[in-house]
């Protein structure tokens, strides 16, 4: 074991070598005749030409008679639309779609060569789709990321380090007790709950200060917390108050980290706008005893508006319903681009009665898939896409963010889950532009990214899509992607697929 330790590290830098050279982006690229759709120039989209040097856009010509750049590789995209890449700000890369966590955490080793498989194809689903930017809101296994960024081809990847749930609260509590203190070691620690904090956690390591440090000196650039009561099986979980919120506000302003807090419900988002949080992670599909009421109730519009003038970044995240209500579709296993996502093996398995065993856990007794389906619909999705509707309705800041997996459902497959989530926005009345913008720029700019990413304009990191439709024509122009760059660097939508012969 030594002895191959020793051989591999030795071997290691001329295989990194290697590597490098054939990544390398050509030097000069110059994609031209194409049609430029960027969110700082929507209002009238121009025929031009783009210019990459070494990773970056160094020029951006909107006229036709642009002259070929010496020495450049010319991309033409007559008949085409060039957008920046896309961002997905909500993701969990450690998290396996369809499968309960503790498979993930090595326990069911006949799956193992299928969750290799998986985590191989992981980076370039997110690719396959146009993502080109991910944020991960809780790190709870650092290796699963830092493999994904050492991956030949992958997004860029920013993290909010570790999550900081109130001590016994969501999500910690769905870990058994003797486990959820290693899975959540950035915890918020409260002295009424004393007795049921092992005595190894000390208070003053786990005070807002502390946890957000941690984020800090971890590398992250935001910091997610939550407000949840919770629901299913566990109800009246222990929650945060406003003083530890507004400590946790304190800082990550000091630390200039963007705070993110999980909330779905009325009151969890009373509560985040109350203590001025920078995104809300979910869209509010449990609205509590305003549910019996008709229509959208004054007391959550009055929240909205507050939301809008605010500027909240607000996450809609619908396909967190999505994603539950698939096992009752029968389509949904179906979806042409699935195959392209996942591994034919672990397609096969989601296919299987085994691999259907969250169904279970989602069904209501003796109720039909139909059923099923009309009651997400008429209920948490009736809910959220009003919320959405009026939300768009007066230009909120909204941000694309997809929350992949939300849960051990096999409805929200990486990339995918983009497409279906820009599905569901539309559904909800967003407009093409404003889908487009909260993709790229709004996410751009919510995460302080906007320097680098989220417009095509010179000086920004070349990570561009080229697509055969106008993403302002039809949100399927998504679907028709025909390559994608990373800082610079060309790949054709083909190679990506899963079931590509790379
Ligand atoms: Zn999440």
């Amino acid at each position: 074991m030594k002895i191959f330790a020793v051989t591999f590290a030795a071997l290691l830098p001329v295989a990194a070598i290697a590597q490098d050279t054939a990544n390398q982006a050509p030097d000069r690229t110059w994609i031209t005749d194409v049609n430029i759709i960027s969110p700082e120039k929507l209002g009238h989209i121009e025929k031009g030409s783009v210019l990459i040097e070494r990773g970056r856009i160094v020029s951006v010509e909107r006229r036709n008679e642009a002259k070929k750049p010496v020495g450049a590789t010319v991309v033409s995209g007559e008949g085409q639309f060039l957008i920046p890449g896309l961002i997905d700000s909500h993701v969990h890369l450690a998290s396996i779609p369809g499968m309960r966590p503790e498979v993930s955490f090595g326990q069911a080793e006949d799956k193992s060569p299928m969750i290799k498989q998986y985590f191989q194809q992981l980076p370039r689903s997110y690719l396959y789709f146009g993502y080109t930017t991910l944020i991960d809101l809780a790190v709870v296994d650092q290796r699963v990321l830092d493999d994904f960024r050492e991956a030949p081809l992958h997004p860029d990847l920013s993290d909010c380090g570790q999550s900081l749930p109130f001590a016994n609260g969501y999500p910690m509590s769905f870990a058994p007790p003797a486990m959820r203190f290693k899975l959540f070691p950035n915890f918020i620690y409260d002295l009424k709950q004393a007795s049921n904090i092992p005595s190894e956690y000390k208070p003053h390591d786990h005070i807002p200060a502390a946890a957000v440090a941690k984020v800090k000196n971890s590398g992250g650039i935001c910091v997610k917390t939550y407000f949840e009561r919770g629901f299913a099986g566990d109800r009246n979980l222990p929650v945060m108050g406003p003083d530890v919120l507004a400590a946790i506000r304190r800082a990550a302003t000091q630390a200039g980290l963007a705070l993110m807090m999980h909330a779905n419900s009325f009151e969890a988002q009373k509560f985040a706008v109350a203590g001025d949080v920078d995104v809300i992670a979910h869209g509010m599909w449990n609205w509590g005893d305003l549910e019996k009421r008709p229509g959208l109730p004054p007391e959550i519009t009055r929240l909205l508006d507050r939301v809008v003038q605010k500027k909240v970044g607000y996450q809609a995240t619908i396909q967190v319903l999505g994603g539950l209500s698939a096992y009752f579709d029968p389509e949904y296993l179906k979806t042409k681009s699935i195959p392209k996502v996942i591994p034919a093996d672990m397609l096969e398995w989601f296919n299987s009665s085994e691999g259907k065993w969250f169904k279970k856990e989602l069904a209501v007794d003796g109720e039909a898939d139909a059923a099923m389906l009309e009651k997400f619909d008429q209920g948490p999705l009736r809910r959220v896409r009003e919320v959405v509707a009026y939300l768009a309705a007066k230009d909120a800041n909204l941000l694309l963010g997809t929350d992949t997996p939300s849960a051990p459902t096999y409805g929200n497959l990486p990339g995918l889950n983009g497409y279906l989530e820009m599905q569901q926005l539309q559904k909800a009345g967003l407009s093409l532009k404003q889908i487009f913008r909260a993709a790229t720029i709004n996410n751009a700019r919510e995460f302080r990214l906007d320097s680098q990413l989220g417009t095509i304009e010179r000086g920004k990191t070349a990570n561009l899509v080229l697509l055969k439709k106008s993403p302002l024509e039809s949100v399927d122009a998504y679907d028709s992607i025909v390559t994608v760059w990373v800082h610079g660097r060309p790949i054709s939508r083909d190679s990506l697929a899963a079931n590509s012969s790379k």
